[in-house]
């Protein structure tokens, strides 16, 4: 399956903190030969060069609340503009907020009309599910994510790809994961019935196993609606 040559294609992966939208997001980005753009690893990127907004953004991140929309924004513009984005991109973690996703249909609106195809993909995983896998969460430095109990490294404690040391997000610390759980219900959440009112949502049960949820997702592709259905 890969992007159609002449169409767009703008795929949106939606669910809370900690769904599994990074794990999938590699996995579709691969079978559908499109980038993978995450606004969460941008920021990173950003905080690790020190720029002036990775400083800026570290300031929300650390305390699990969302950066404010014009700097989301303006990071996100940039970097679709680049020429690998031409035939489309995956989107992960952002839109977050209704202004994120307005900000984005009248970009490509205006960039596209009629000829992109959207769809977002809902990932559904209750909050004591997020919590309970971001407790045992653990990253390394290039970020690489296994799960203690749930995809554990070969050798404790280090990276299987980087050899790196592993540790924990500070944004996977419990009282961190509390405050993105009620930013995702107050601010993102709405953006299921956003997308579910432009007849281009298609939900997914996030808590079955990582392949079981990648061939749901892939199901959802493949029943993509046509352009002017999503535009109806
Ligand atoms: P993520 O890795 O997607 O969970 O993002 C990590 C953190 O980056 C979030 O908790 C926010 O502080 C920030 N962030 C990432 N994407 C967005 C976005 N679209 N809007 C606002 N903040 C964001």
């Amino acid at each position: 399956m890969s992007a159609s040559s002449s169409a767009r294609q703008i795929v949106i992966l939606l669910g809370p903190p900690g769904a599994g939208k990074g794990t999938q997001a590699k996995r579709l980005s691969a079978a559908l030969d499109l980038p993978h753009v995450s606004t969460g690893d941008l920021f990173r990127e950003h905080k690790a060069e020190g720029t002036p907004l990775g400083l800026k953004a570290k300031e929300y991140m650390d305390q699990g609340e969302l950066v404010p929309d014009d700097l989301v924004i303006d990071m996100l513009f940039d970097r679709v503009a680049r020429e690998d984005c031409s035939k489309g991109y995956l989107l992960d973690g952002f839109p977050r907020t209704v202004a994120q996703a307005e900000a984005l249909d009248a970009r490509l609106d205006a960039q596209d009309g009629e000829d992109s195809r959207r769809i977002a993909l809902h990932l559904e995983v209750a909050d004591s599910v997020i919590v309970e896998r971001a407790a045992g969460r653990l990253t390394c430095e290039s970020g690489h994510t296994y799960h203690k109990t749930f995809n554990p490294p070969k050798v404790e404690g280090i990276c299987d790809v980087t050899g790196e040391k592993l540790f924990r997000r500070k944004d996977d610390e419990p009282d961190v994961v509390q405050k993105r759980l009620s930013e995702y219900t107050a601010k993102t959440a709405p953006l299921v019935e956003y997308y579910e009112g432009r007849g281009i949502l298609c939900t997914v049960n996030g808590e079955v196993s990582p392949e079981d949820v990648f061939q749901g997702l892939l199901g959802c592709l493949e029943m993509q609606p046509t352009n002017e259905s999503a535009h109806g």
